[in-house]
């Protein structure tokens, strides 16, 4: 086969196949991408709704903080009242007797102060002996409250403090009370009875009832002792009920001034956040708290809000990327099928190329091809400065020989002639091609004129060595002549390779007229010449 420069046939299977390559990381890349968008859409969810979480969390614990804080101050005002009044009664018993006149003094200003006061239930002075001596009561009473915890505190106890008592149902009015007292003494020292401040409870539901702290919110009043004093929402039977098993109280041990908790407390098994404060100077604390349920009830709506959008949104994801996966496949089946398209056409081409450019008989390149490369190595050796060699050859009195043995033997005389002749020019830089009928063209690039009658004279002498019988013939046997001519393109005056081949032609003839099966070369750089 003649040496076509057939370069896109050096591309099959290269070019357009590089996506079938890239076909499973462009799908991993989509699914990985969504993937991770999915991941961080999640991860964003989950970490907001954690946010969301504990900013509830704290703002509802700032709120019962300062619940708390309100109500410490509240019933430290009122006992500080309470225990102003009660440090005057003190001042006036033990100054001024309880003499008759000095009695209806106090009774009278006794009055006066509760009549103000609405928290103060009422106001007593009792004897050594337990006995009621006078009140702010409107009308006098009877009975003796030596029973009562906070008298035996001050018949047993030397100091003359205020005491805080438990909370008790009142003797005279059968309200609930806080009793606040101080100890009576006689000049000598000894016990001379006790006065006493009572704080009304209700007077302490109302305020607590004030507060907004949900449904199941709660708010405590208690002693250092365990001993409860008023819980929201009141039951008779809890006052003075002892919590010290409670988390509330445990904490406030441990704890001591003020402080926040999450308990579950038995009494109702309701989880709150407690906030929590023991009062100043005083032997008690409050505490207020709000049930978890209902500090997270908004953030647990918004949560399953968001999450269900959250959900949507990446199963709109997940639809769109299914849809763009299968895109993706059906693009890159496209691809390998423009591929295979491809590859084949350019087979075809090149075949077809092939066929355009070879002679189908000798199957040498033809003359189109010829003259192509003829012009090509022209130029080459003319841009580089070297030789140029080109050959026509012609086979000897052929016409006679398709005389004597027929057209289908001259075909195959000339078959076996071209194979001489390809085996003689084999260089990269050389071409054999059929220039017509029994005629063929040799071109030799780079190639000096002592080469190419080397080349020349081989092929000769193959032609020759076939031994092909040729009766018409002197020599017997088929011979072929040949013109050579060896130009130098780069020192020609006039560009025309073209006109190099009639230079070919006119030693060709030469040689033929020298008796054939010759060799006729001359070099020049002329082609005119
Ligand atoms: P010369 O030695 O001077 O070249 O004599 P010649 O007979 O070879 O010269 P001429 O050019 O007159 O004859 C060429 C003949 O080649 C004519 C034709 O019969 C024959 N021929 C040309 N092409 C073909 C072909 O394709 N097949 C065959 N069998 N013969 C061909
Ligand atoms: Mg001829
Ligand atoms: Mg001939």
């Amino acid at each position: 086969m003649h040496d076509a420069n057939h370069s896109a046939a050096d591309h099959d299977g290269q070019g357009l196949s590089a996506p079938d390559g890239q076909r499973r990381p462009l799908v991993a890349l989509a699914v990985g991408l969504l993937a991770c968008f999915c991941l961080l859409l999640g991860g964003l969810q989950g970490w907001s709704a954690w946010h969301a979480y504990e900013a509830e969390r704290e703002d509802s614990r700032v709120a019962t903080a300062n619940m708390a804080r309100a109500l410490a101050t509240h019933a430290e005002t009122s006992i500080r009242l309470g225990d102003a009044v009660l440090t005057e009664m003190v001042e006036r018993v033990e100054h001024d007797g309880l003499g008759e006149a000095a009695t209806a003094r106090l009774t009278g200003r006794l009055r006066a102060i509760t009549h103000d006061m609405g928290e103060l239930h009422g106001l007593f002075v009792y004897g050594p002996d337990g006995k009621w001596l006078t009140s702010s009561l409107p009308r006098p009473m009877q009975g003796n409250n030596f029973d009562r915890e906070y008298f035996q505190f001050h018949l047993l106890h030397s100091g003359r403090g205020t005491h805080v008592g438990v909370p008790v149902r009142s003797r005279s009015t059968g309200v609930w009370i806080l009793p606040l007292s101080r100890r009576l003494e006689a000049p000598d020292g000894s016990f001379a009875g006790v006065v006493l401040a009572t704080l009304n409870l209700a007077w302490f539901g109302r305020f607590y009832d004030s507060f907004d702290v949900g449904e199941n919110g709660t708010i405590l009043f208690a002693l250092d002792n365990g001993t409860l004093i008023y819980r929201r929402p009141f039951h008779d039977d809890q006052v003075g009920m002892d919590i010290r098993n409670g988390t509330i109280w445990q904490q406030i041990q441990r704890d001591g001034q003020a402080g926040s908790i999450v308990a579950t407390p038995r009494i109702d098994n309701v989880e709150r956040l407690y906030s929590y404060r023991h009062l100043v100077g005083y032997p008690l604390f409050v505490a207020s708290g709000q049930a978890t349920d209902e500090i997270l009830s908004g953030w647990r709506r918004t949560t399953v809000q968001t999450a269900i959008l959250g959900a949507a949104a990446m199963l709109l994801l997940a639809c769109g990327g299914v849809i763009l996966v299968r895109q993706i496949r059906v693009r890159e089946r496209l691809e390998r099928d423009l591929v295979r398209v491809g590859v084949s056409l350019r087979r075809h081409n090149a075949s077809l190329q092939n066929l355009a450019d070879s002679d189908a008989l000798t199957g040498l390149a033809n003359r189109r091809l010829f003259e192509d490369r003829l012009v090509r190595e022209y130029e080459r050796a003319r841009r580089n400065g070297a030789p140029f060699a080109l050959i026509l050859a012609d086979v000897d009195h052929f016409k006679q020989y398709n005389d004597r043995y027929g057209h289908p033997a001259g075909d195959e005389c000339l078959r076996k002639v071209a194979g001489a002749i390809e085996s003689g020019a084999r260089r990269p830089g050389d071409l054999a091609a059929r220039y017509g009928g029994e005629e063929f063209a040799i071109i030799l690039a780079d190639t000096d004129l002592t080469g190419a009658n080397a080349v020349a004279d081989t092929i000769r002498a193959a032609v020759v060595d076939l031994d092909l019988r040729h009766a018409d013939n002197p020599t017997g046997r088929v011979t072929l002549s040949m013109g050579l001519y060896v130009g130098h393109p780069a020192l020609a005056e006039r560009d025309d390779p073209l006109a190099w081949v009639d230079v070919a032609d006119r030693l060709l003839y030469e040689a033929k007229d020298a008796g054939r099966n010759r060799v006729v070369s001359r070099e020049g750089h002329e082609a005119a010449a």
